[in-house]
């Protein structure tokens, strides 16, 4: 279809690349975010190939390569420090065809508003209402102001306002069970080495660092918590020491080092797979259609995935916008309901859900065959829409 335009609600990865997208297909597209400064939620990001395939197809390849951190290999290792499961990753690479990056959020956002052009957002913009007729969707914003257009987009997150309109409901993000910290620190070898993932695990808890451009690593830790624990910045030095106390040297040395200012503290949630990610002219995409816990490292790269397909079908299929966002949907549900669940379940397997059930994938993990493991990554990446 040709001189559509759409009107896209948060600004976010989804919201991005959806805005860039379809910008690039030659449609007018409007983005409006509710916030009046912009700030990812969290400080790292691991893109795994299917969503770098998608930055590519954008014409962001080379940017998005110049902000990777370069990992060759992923190693578990138990709490004590004992290597459990060494991958090599450039077979995976090969399988795939792309080295999958992990970033900083404050640099991808970044080059993301940089190819979307960072004025274009409207900012302060929050959408409380959508609406829609025969011939166009509307969204309706706090200030009492509108926007029309042929399509909304609702990438306005876990927390949806766009998502009530389609369910006919609130839908309630499901509590995890775990507290995720995570931030950013200079890379150094008392740390890990410069190009593995290194994840420690043990007693239902993770810990974990990656690299990312400009020699710094994203680090994460991982642990059950109840649901509404909350602790001062000044205290998560002393929370973390507690929380793995007597793991290894390098955990250790990760704790002493990072600044608890900068540390994200963040209880995770997922939704349960929604019925529909259309209604009309009006399309979910990235967490709004499909949060999930992040132990597949998927969330954002489906959100990559989404902005591919929804704009696929609008510039290849020529029937209406409501027939396009169905071929969206069908292609998407189950795929995104898959992840969702599929990653809900191995949260559970690490963060002690069933106790017994952690002590043996603590086992398997020391039996896995290489190319077992990088056989499962590489099944996620090809289940995407560049193969
Ligand atoms: C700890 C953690 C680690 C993760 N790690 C990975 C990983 O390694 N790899 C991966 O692929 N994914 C990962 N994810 C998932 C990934 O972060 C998300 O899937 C992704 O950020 C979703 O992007 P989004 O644009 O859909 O939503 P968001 O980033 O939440 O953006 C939504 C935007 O909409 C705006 N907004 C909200 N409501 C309104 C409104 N009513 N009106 C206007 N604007 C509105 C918000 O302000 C925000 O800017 C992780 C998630 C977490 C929590």
């Amino acid at each position: 279809m040709y001189d559509l335009k759409a009107i896209v609600i948060g600004a976010g990865m989804a919201g991005l690349a959806v805005g860039i997208s379809m910008r690039q297909a030659g449609y007018k597209v409007e983005i409006y975010e509710k916030t009046r400064k912009l700030r990812p939620a969290g400080a790292g990001i691991s893109l795994w190939s299917n969503g770098i395939k998608v930055l590519n197809k954008l014409g962001l390849g080379k940017e998005v390569a110049a902000i990777g951190g370069q990992m060759n290999r992923m190693e578990y290792r138990n709490l004590k420090g004992e290597v459990l499961n060494d991958v090599n990753l450039i077979p995976l690479m090969e399988q795939v065809g792309q080295r999958p990056y992990p970033v900083s959020r404050t640099d991808l956002q970044q080059m993301m508003l940089n190819a979307f052009g960072e004025s274009d957002v409207r900012m302060g913009m929050c959408c409380v209402e959508v609406t829609q007729d025969v011939d166009s969707a509307t969204a309706i914003f706090a200030d009492g102001s509108t926007a029309t257009g042929d399509v909304v987009i609702g990438a306005d997150g876990i927390h949806s306002a766009v998502r009530e309109y389609l369910g006919g409901g609130k839908v309630e993000p499901r509590y995890a069970g775990y507290v995720n910290w995570n931030g950013i620190v200079e890379a150094s070898p008392d740390l890990a080495a410069r190009d593995v993932w290194v994840i420690y695990v043990g007693e239902g808890k993770r810990a974990s660092m990656m690299p990312i451009g400009d020699n710094r690593f994203y680090f994460f830790f991982g642990c059950p918590k109840r649901k509404g624990t909350k602790v001062p910045p000044e205290e998560i030095r002393t929370e973390l020491k507690e929380t793995f106390r007597g793991w290894a040297q390098p955990v250790q040395n990760l704790i002493d080092k990072l600044d608890p200012k900068q540390v994200n503290r963040l209880e995770i949630s997922d939704i349960d797979p929604l019925p529909h990610l259309v209604k009309g002219r009006i399309a979910l995409v990235g967490d709004a259609g499909h949060a999930t816990t992040p132990t597949l490292g998927q969330g954002g790269c489906q959100a990559m995935e989404d902005a591919e397909v929804l704009c696929r079908y609008l510039v290849t299929t020529n029937i209406s916008v409501e027939d396009a966002l169905k071929r969206y949907e069908s292609e998407r549900k189950e795929r995104v309901a898959q992840l969702v669940l599929k990653a809900r379940k191995r949260t559970d397997t690490i963060y002690n859900k069933e106790p017994d059930l952690t002590q043996k994938w603590y086992e398997q993990l020391k039996q896995e065959e290489e190319k077992d493991v990088t056989d499962a990554i590489a099944k996620i990446i090809l289940g995407g829409p560049l193969h």
